[in-house]
């Protein structure tokens, strides 16, 4: 098996010319690994879980910039408010509004991702495009001074049907433009990010104007889930 470090290099040269960056995916991950990947001058991680993020934040160098890509639950933003550098997974129009509380609490500006619903699963969490350009147009929305809107995240349904794949990103792209055009006037809104591909689906992703991928496995080997922590 290649290393963390070779597998970073060859993801670095995949990436060369093109806009997109990489956020490294540690959820699971033991903070050696995180160290090792930060030698190799890694900067950006992504976990899915607020107690490992704050965990990890607390040990590892205070240069890493951490993003938060998993679902996140109101009652837990308080815990990630202070250092949290990008939120992929805004899901709901009340999970923003403790993300802007929790913010202010803090004196900080905080970038989120509105994650939108692109697959075909039941099961992912998201918005649909109507329910953000109705919320995006809201008075609510305008007053949220400690947020800013910096684009679109999205997962593509699991399948083995690249066509499928393909379409699903690609719609998430046109999204994104749509909202660009209807919405970047507004203070709190900059969109231009666009978060899709992961270690299955990443070549697309790029093909399609992904500008950050959310690599796990690739580079950091499978995740066991049925280990037991001590
Ligand atoms: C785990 C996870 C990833 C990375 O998945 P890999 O297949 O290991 O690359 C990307 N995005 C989200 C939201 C995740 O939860």
């Amino acid at each position: 098996m290649s290393s963390i470090a070779e597998n970073l290099h060859s993801f670095r040269q995949k990436l060369e010319g093109t806009s997109c960056k990489l956020v490294a995916v540690s959820k699971t991950k033991p903070v050696e690994m995180l160290q090792e990947a930060y030698d190799a001058n890694q900067r950006i991680f992504g976990e899915n879980k607020v107690q490992e993020l704050v965990d990890k934040h607390e040990v590892l160098p205070q240069d890493i910039q951490w993003h938060m890509i998993g679902h996140l639950q109101r009652n837990k933003v308080k815990y990630i408010a202070p250092f949290v550098s990008l939120i992929h997974s805004i899901d709901s129009p009340r999970l923003l509004n403790e993300v802007q509380k929790r913010a202010a609490q803090n004196d900080r500006v905080i970038d989120c991702l509105l994650q939108l619903f692109i697959a075909e699963e039941e099961t992912k969490f998201g918005f649909s495009k109507e329910e953000v350009i109705e919320f995006l147009s809201s008075e609510e929305f305008k007053a949220m001074k400690n947020i800013r809107i910096v684009g679109v995240m999205g997962m593509a349904t699991n399948t083995s049907d690249e066509a499928q794949v393909r379409k699903e990103f690609s719609s998430l792209k046109d999204i994104s433009e749509e909202l660009k055009d209807k919405f970047n006037n507004l203070e709190n809104v900059k969109i231009s990010e666009i978060s899709m591909g992961m270690s299955g689906d990443f070549p697309i992703a790029i093909e399609e104007g992904s500008t950050m991928i959310r690599v796990g496995s690739a580079i950091f080997g499978a995740r066991n889930y049925g280990t037991p922590k001590h």
